[in-house]
């Protein structure tokens, strides 16, 4: 248990960091390996700003059962995708403007770096309401847009990803946010720039998004993060 906790303080500060750009909103969850519910960064604060006591450990019906801190209202995010798939030990929820922008684009995410391939083919998921997710319908009805993918953008909203564990849903998180914002940029020099076809970017999501080159991404993330404050 304190090693589930210290992973999930060590995936806020790296969500801090990089940048997610939304004050106190955005959050990131594991599943309990006790079976009791989902423990999550806690609302209020910051992603870098959290501690120990203030993460909560959450039923699916939103009771708080330990921690010190205020749930987030959209804990059926994680709840409802962790019911759904057995597959996920957890889950990240921002609002980056990137990924915000890009989705009120209505763009199909295209292939035009390595990073989108983790997503493309066949097509990244997409929620089309606006609303936060505050209900149980409204996390099961996510969750059933997610299906078997790694990430959906939550329209007019921001965007959840999601993993076996903390390290593929962190790494997912930041590959959507470049994926998108490549995007963004390439369509803004030219609404006809180019991409990798399938077959290109099914090879190169099989060569580059390796579990070893995944977990090396997450250790990546976390000394850059631990340089950056040592030089602070
Ligand atoms: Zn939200």
């Amino acid at each position: 248990m304190p090693e589930q906790l210290d992973e999930l303080l060590t995936a806020c500060d790296v969500l801090g960091w990089y940048g997610h750009e939304d004050l106190i909103w955005g959050h990131a969850a594991v599943r309990d390996k006790g079976g009791r519910g989902v423990w999550m960064k806690s609302s209020g604060f910051g992603f870098e700003e959290m501690s120990r006591d203030l993460l909560v450990l959450v039923d699916d019906d939103g009771n708080i059962l330990a921690g010190s801190g205020r749930r987030h209202i959209e804990f059926p995010i994680h709840t409802e995708i962790l019911r759904a798939r057995s597959d996920v030990g957890a889950v990240v929820h921002t609002h980056w403007p990137q990924v915000v922008a890009f989705a009120a684009t209505e763009m199909q995410l295209r292939p035009i770096s390595h990073d989108a391939t983790l997503f493309v083919p066949d097509r990244l998921a997409r929620y089309e309401h606006g609303d936060l997710i505050t209900t149980r319908e409204q996390g099961e009805a996510v969750a059933v847009a997610l299906g078997d993918r790694p990430a959906i953008l939550l329209a007019h909203h921001g965007m959840v990803t999601v993993g076996a564990d903390l390290a593929e849903a962190v790494v997912t998180a930041v590959m959507l946010e470049r994926a998108a914002r490549y995007q963004l940029l390439a369509a803004a020099a030219n609404p006809d720039f180019t991409y990798s076809d399938d077959h290109e970017a099914v090879s190169k999501r099989e060569q580059h998004f390796t579990r070893g080159n995944i977990e090396a991404a997450w250790q990546y993330l976390q000394r850059r993060l631990h340089r950056e404050r040592r030089r602070a």
